[in-house]
């Protein structure tokens, strides 16, 4: 077991990570705002991040999207991406596979526990353990043949890890999770990772819904040796849910901060769910600070 401590200099640098994968709904524009707020109030620098890992959900309309949101609630970022056509020639994913393939050759080196993995998802749900992959291949020792096979990294049993005060057992949570995927491209938790370490974030404020990856991101810096994100604060705060009852979603087209501003709504109604959500959960001592400056600014 290891912990990451949350001591650190001011000032902080913190990201917000929109995923462009549908239109960003009230729980993203909460999460932004308490980051922006956090940065904000503490002097500190925020980057966007469009994790566009995910080809074929990304559409550009979505991306579009992130930079109207954010121009609309007034939420200035200090470095990544200044609009769409940046985005694409500069920041995206997909025009940085090969610097996140480099590196990952890097960080083979240095360990044993990477493996190739030829099965396929429909092989993975019939074994039945609950998305949990078993580490068929862990012992075949084939030689990576990045057009049919995944890489994934052991986890093995007994990996618990201290996050944001919680015990997650990775092993029973996530497994021998990917870090290089069956159709080319770097994993969430890999490239999220390396974007983590290259901007030097030393603050992450995520749903609770990203504990079990932040674990296995924390795994990862201890095998490659990135001191930043271990010494990293990790915030996770709940997550807003739809009529009290199931968390937001993309997919559903929940309260999309498109739909409220284009029906005319002012941007301090997400300002005021922001203020009620943070009053109900006052998860750090900042809350106050925040509240704050969120009155001031909607
Ligand atoms: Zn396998």
């Amino acid at each position: 077991m290891f912990y990451n401590t949350v001591m650190r200099p001011h000032p902080i640098r913190s990201r917000i990570a929109p995923t462009p994968s549908g239109y960003i709904h009230l729980g993203n524009a909460v999460n932004f705002l308490i980051t922006w707020a956090l940065v904000r109030s503490q002097g500190g620098e925020l980057l966007l991040r469009i994790d566009d890992m995910d080809p074929a959900r990304t559409r550009p309309e979505y991306v579009e999207e992130i930079f109207r949101s954010l121009e609309w609630l007034g939420i200035g970022w200090d470095h990544g991406p200044s609009g769409v056509e940046d985005f694409y020639r500069n920041f995206s994913i997909q025009t940085r596979k090969e610097y996140y393939r480099n590196e990952l050759k890097t960080f083979q080196k240095t360990t044993d526990r990477l493996y190739a993995c030829t099965c396929s998802r429909k092989e993975i749900l019939s074994l039945n353990t609950h998305g949990i992959y078993p580490g068929t291949c862990r012992t075949l020792n084939h030689t990576l043949a990045p057009e049919h096979s995944a890489l994934r990294v052991m986890v093995p049993e007994l990996t618990n890890i201290v996050v944001d005060k919680t015990v997650v057992s990775l092993d029973k949570t996530l497994g021998d999770f990917v870090l290089w995927r069956r159709d080319d491209t770097p994993s969430y938790q890999f490239a999220s990772l390396i974007d983590d370490r290259d901007g030097q974030i030393d603050t992450v404020v995520r749903g609770d819904d990203l504990r079990n990856s932040t674990a296995a991101q924390l795994y990862l810096a201890w095998l490659f040796d990135i001191p930043s994100f271990l010494n990293a604060r990790f915030i996770h705060h709940p997550l807003m849910m739809y009529n009290g009852q199931r968390k937001l979603s993309k997919s559903e087209g929940d309260q999309s901060i498109k739909t409220l501003r284009e029906s005319g709504a002012n941007k301090a109604l997400v300002f005021n769910h922001a203020v009620t959500f943070l009053k109900a959960w006052q998860g750090i001592p900042e809350v106050p600070a925040l509240l704050e400056l969120l009155d001031n600014r909607r």
